[in-house]
């Protein structure tokens, strides 16, 4: 059985450092003076987004075009100033009960611990091993630029899993483990279960609305946190909901 964590906001938190980047990026490729050239990273709505189409709204925005070419360079600069923006600040940290929680699915003999995050792997990676998470303890990792929705990550999640495991995983036997609405949303529009922690953007009167099949306000609970797989496991399948 499946356990796939996302990363922000729901396995650690960077204090912003990652949008402030991506706007640092965009500048120093594109420089500009024009005052309204200039995106404020506090009001990008990038909770639950993919980090490819993050880049798109920011190019939209600029009325750039959006070439290969341009976002293979915003990918390197973006993430060379995360690299120093961690480095001069140390802005990440893990939340509360993270390492524990990852710690268990991977000791546990039933369950792997696996990513499915919008971030672009390197970044991805970046802020796991800045938080002081092992990276190791992850199987692998389902990443941002491998899909054009978050809705398309699970099943690269399920078919990587049954690859490397050589045996069968069913969408219900795949737990996801996230932040936001689209946390919740990918997760039942492939028929996998789904615990939402309200240590992101989202609070708990938030998230409830989305129904999750479990609603935890942070993984600090290890307890509860281990009943909550142990319930949406058992639960069975379901319809997919579009
Ligand atoms: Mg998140």
């Amino acid at each position: 059985m499946l356990i796939l964590f996302d990363i922000d906001g729901t396995l650690l938190r960077s204090g912003g450092a990652g949008p402030r980047s991506m706007c640092m990026a965009l500048q120093e490729l594109h420089p500009s003076r024009h005052e309204g050239d200039f995106v404020d990273p506090e009001k990008m709505d990038t909770a639950g987004s993919l980090d490819p189409l993050i880049w798109r709204k920011l190019v939209d925005q600029r009325g750039l075009e959006a070439t290969d070419a341009g976002h293979t360079a915003f990918r390197e600069t973006y993430g060379a100033i995360l690299a120093n923006v961690f480095e001069a600040e140390n802005p990440v940290y893990a939340l509360p009960g993270a390492a524990a929680a990852v710690n268990w699915v991977h000791e546990h003999s039933d369950l792997e611990a696996a990513l499915l995050t919008g971030n672009y792997p390197e970044t991805g990676r970046l802020k796991v091993k800045a938080a002081g998470l092992d990276p190791d303890l992850f199987r692998f990792g389902v990443w941002g630029s491998e899909a054009d929705g978050r809705r398309g990550l699970p099943p690269i999640a399920m078919e990587r899993a049954i690859a490397m495991f050589e045996r069968s995983i069913d969408p219900h036997q795949t737990v996801i483990v996230g932040d936001t609405p689209a946390d919740v949303d990918c997760a039942h529009a492939n028929g996998c279960r789904v615990i939402a922690v309200a240590t992101g953007r989202f609070d708990l009167e938030q998230l409830r609305p989305h129904e999750p099949d479990v609603l935890l306000p942070d993984l600090a609970d290890l307890t509860r946190f281990q009943d909550a797989v142990s319930e949406v496991l058992a639960a069975g399948p379901f319809e997919p909901r579009h």
